[in-house]
């Protein structure tokens, strides 16, 4: 049925960048072959998948929305989808993305953009669009996203899915086409919070293939998920964080933020105000630490162990020159303009004054996350500050793309867990119709059940 929805809306969503057809068809067929045998199996088993393009897939594409790893086939799985795979979930297929997982629109693709199925003619958020609109278009009932700045909450908010960027080191890196290590998590978009937790439990927990991963078991998701649907929030904090509202913040936006704090109060919660003094500067530090990052894990990207390889015409084909050209024809224009911003900010006496002071900024976020969990249970926020914006409306502006992750950065700075729910629809920026928005939740690091 979902390949048949794929066919059927694809050509104007284009969500996918590979269909797994005939693998997900017989990964369906076992399952139901090892059910009708009797086997007791995963919750998940048969549930059909879509997975973004930046993690790895054994025997199919790969490309994280690149030129520069177009044709390559990985010769593994990434942990994750050793997990997926083993419990018997049919891969449908890779899913689009901003290059490298750079941008928050998916139009930083190097093969065309997504469209937001809630009006084509918009966004559908990045860096993972392609999973939230597949997801929204229900083209798959869940989908892979990875958040290194927001990109599976704040698509999420704009497709009105629910996404989860699980604590830094919760779910395993491993096969994960890197972006900024310190920052890179993989997690759920789904249609809702038991979706989330049931695959949130499946893909997580300890990977000794990945260094950063936490050697300990996940919190119970499933159990606290259905907990939670039981809606008494007695005894619960709840922190509005004063710095992520007003300014630059849609009407809607807050308006429907408003009323789910209503719903929350009734519902038993105690609603404060807290105050991140240092967010301020969060999005100023994500835009020399993740670049910072970037350039170092793009450097592999050379003409000669991945992908693309292009020989100079022009002269000697030395080392440097195909690297060069490689480069010069596979990355696009937002890449080359981080890996130069990356690059600049670590060079020798830049490296102070910009990296170095990016970290310090990062510790005093981390210190205000510390002092806001002190004084409330978790921190909500509207996840982004506009509904789906039109295709195009900030291509030629990367601060004003830059600025819609402002709500959505904080928690990748400090590692700590977040979740985008579904808020309701607003009027668009322009007037016209009623899009999505959504309502973003952190929690403590490790305290994932909490969300
Ligand atoms: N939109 C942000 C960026 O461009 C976040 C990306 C992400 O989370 N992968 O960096």
């Amino acid at each position: 049925a979902h390949l048949d929805r794929i066919a059927a809306v694809d050509g104007d969503v284009h969500a996918f960048l590979h269909v797994n057809e005939d693998d997900a068809l017989a990964t369906a067929a076992d399952v139901d072959a090892r059910r009708a045998a009797g086997e007791e199996l995963h919750a998940l088993a048969g549930v059909p998948i879509a997975v973004k393009d930046v993690v790895v897939t054994k025997g199919m594409p790969s490309t994280a929305g690149s030129k520069i790893l177009e044709g390559w086939i990985p010769p593994y799985d990434a942990t994750l989808v050793e997990k997926l795979r083993a419990a018997g979930l049919p891969i449908l297929g890779k899913t689009n993305m901003d290059e490298f997982a750079m941008g928050s629109s998916t139009e930083h693709s190097a093969y065309g953009d997504t469209h937001n199925p809630w009006d084509l003619d918009r966004i559908p958020g990045g860096s993972g669009g392609g999973s939230a609109a597949a997801v929204a278009a229900f083209e798959a009932p869940l989908a892979i996203g990875t958040d290194t700045g927001g990109s599976i909450r704040q698509p999420g908010a704009v497709t009105g899915t629910v996404g989860v960027k699980p604590t830094y080191g919760g779910v395993s890196r491993y096969g994960l086409i890197a972006m900024a290590s310190s920052l890179d998590q993989a997690g759920p978009v789904t249609r809702t919070v038991l979706d989330s937790a049931l695959l949130h439990e499946l893909i997580g927990g300890h990977d000794p293939r990945d260094s950063t991963s936490i050697p300990e078991p996940l919190p119970p998701l499933v159990a606290a998920a259905r907990q939670g649907a039981l809606g008494d929030l007695s005894g619960l904090k709840v922190g509005v964080v004063t710095q992520l509202q007003g300014e630059g913040y849609q009407p809607g936006v807050l308006a429907r933020f408003h009323e789910s704090l209503e719903l929350l109060t009734k519902a038993g919660a105690e609603v404060v105000e807290v105050s991140c003094p240092s967010f301020d500067y969060a999005l100023a530090a994500y835009y020399l630490i993740m670049p910072a990052e970037a350039s170092s894990n793009l450097a592999k990207f050379d003409g000669m162990r991945f992908g693309l390889r292009v020989e100079p015409t022009d002269g000697p084909v030395t080392a440097e020159r195909v690297m060069a050209a490689t480069r010069g024809a596979g990355f696009g224009d937002e890449v080359k303009r981080r890996v130069i911003l990356g690059t600049y900010a670590l060079s020798a006496g830049y490296y102070d004054a910009y990296y170095g002071s990016a970290q310090k900024v990062r510790t005093l976020i981390q210190r205000d996350f510390a002092a806001a969990f002190a004084q409330a249970d978790v921190l909500v926020s509207p996840t982004a500050p506009t509904t789906a914006f039109k295709l195009g409306e900030k291509l030629d502006d990367p601060l004003a793309m830059y600025l819609n992750d402002v709500a959505t950065i904080p928690a990748n700075l400090a590692g700590v867990p977040g979740i985008s729910v579904p808020n309701g629809l607003a009027a668009s920026s322009e007037g016209g119709a009623d899009l999505p928005t959504g309502f973003q939740i952190l929690a403590p690091a490790k305290a994932d059940d909490r969300l």
